[in-house]
């Protein structure tokens, strides 16, 4: 055998201390080692350069750190340095990093799949027939994928399930009184045009409403889920919309905020920490129930290419609200390294560590 060069190239760590702290239960010992890791003289703290050496290798993909701005390791680097003695000790490193870290390298993760069902996809809402022009259908192979590559902690299926006479069905448009404000009238109105009625008496004085053709029914075919979808057991099942008064695109809230349904409870019980969001339509229920997740406080993932919508600028307007208030956006491909905890990125950190310097007293905004 000529080995010569796989005999003789060592492996490139024999300790990752990341590795290490998940598959020792992020024991006070393991933060230790992963501490001693990095203290290059062996002197009980961290320099400077040991400090890069521990950034760059916990933002980092499978062992490949992600670039980060010199200005920003300084921002790190101060915000770690309580004490201000231009170096790091243990017990800093643990105060500012022990959370970032464990999340990091263990996120609780839960894939939301919202409204996959089939009159978004071939019913009376079909997204092809929409303004973007969206095959709805083409996202169940590549959630399908996710499914089965991704080893999440939590699956939730979400469901537009509505009553028959929902405010939201342009064939109800009569059903209910509209506001004298309202900028189009119930007759004149189109389908997809905004509606003002007014509230139901003790709820709000107004509702302002899309008119959507009358879709997902409950227990109606059109309500289910695609058929190709795949099932998992022990999902949890979230049905939205129910209220004929009050229309509802997220899967945590309705439209008015005025009532939520069980997902964020059912996500707290099992200690969820990292939401990712797939399904349709992206710029409605997919951003809504997104935009809800942020606001949860949940780390927050929108996989582009499992989701499609109904209006292409309205995607490109939720996409820069959500971007805006931290939600991260990526394709598939990404997200078994992301959940996994081995592809550690800075723009998913950054927010758990600011909150634990506030948690802790020490946040100082620059
Ligand atoms: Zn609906």
């Amino acid at each position: 055998m000529g080995g010569k060069v796989s005999s003789m190239s060592p492996a490139p760590y024999d300790y990752d201390p990341f590795t290490s702290l998940r598959q020792n239960q992020f024991s006070d010992e393991e933060y230790e080692n992963c501490f001693r890791f990095f203290d290059s003289q062996k002197r009980g703290f961290w320099t400077r350069e040991d400090f890069r050496r521990f950034i760059s290798a916990f933002f980092s993909n499978k062992q490949r750190p992600y670039f980060m701005l010199n200005d920003r390791i300084e921002e790190y680097f101060q915000d770690t340095d309580f004490n201000q003695d231009e170096k790091i000790d243990y017990n800093e490193f643990i105060l500012a990093w022990k959370t970032t870290i464990k999340l990091a390298v263990r996120p609780i993760s839960a894939l939301v799949i919202v409204d996959v069902q089939n009159d978004f996809i071939s019913g009376s809402l079909a997204l092809h027939s929409c303004p973007a022009n969206h095959q709805g259908e083409e996202v169940v192979p590549v959630i399908n994928r996710v499914i089965r590559n991704v080893n999440f902690d939590v699956v939730a299926y979400t469901y537009d399930w509505h009553p028959l006479n929902h405010i939201s069905f342009y064939e109800n448009r009569h059903l209910r009184k509209e506001a004298p404000e309202s900028p189009i009238r119930a007759d004149d109105a189109h389908i997809l045009d905004t509606v003002l009625f007014v509230g139901p008496p003790n709820l709000t004085s107004t509702i302002e409403q899309v008119l959507w053709p009358a879709h997902c029914i409950q227990k109606t075919p059109g309500a289910d889920l695609h058929p190709d979808l795949i099932r998992i057991d022990n999902a949890i099942h979230v049905y939205k919309g129910t209220n004929p008064e009050i229309d509802s695109y997220s899967a945590f809230w309705d439209n008015m905020k005025l009532s939520k349904t069980s997902l964020d409870d059912q996500l707290r019980e099992r200690f969820v920490t990292d939401v990712y969001v797939v399904g349709l339509a992206t710029d409605v229920c997919v951003s809504a129930t997104a935009m809800h997740a942020v606001e949860n406080n949940y780390r927050t993932v929108l996989i582009e290419d499992a989701c499609r919508g109904v209006n292409e600028r309205e995607i490109e307007v939720k996409r820069a609200e959500l971007a805006e208030n931290g939600c991260i956006f990526v394709d598939s491909d990404v997200v078994p390294g992301m959940v996994a905890g081995d592809d550690r990125r800075p723009e998913v950190a950054r927010g758990t560590f600011v909150e634990n310097l506030k948690t802790i007293g020490r946040y100082h905004p620059r």
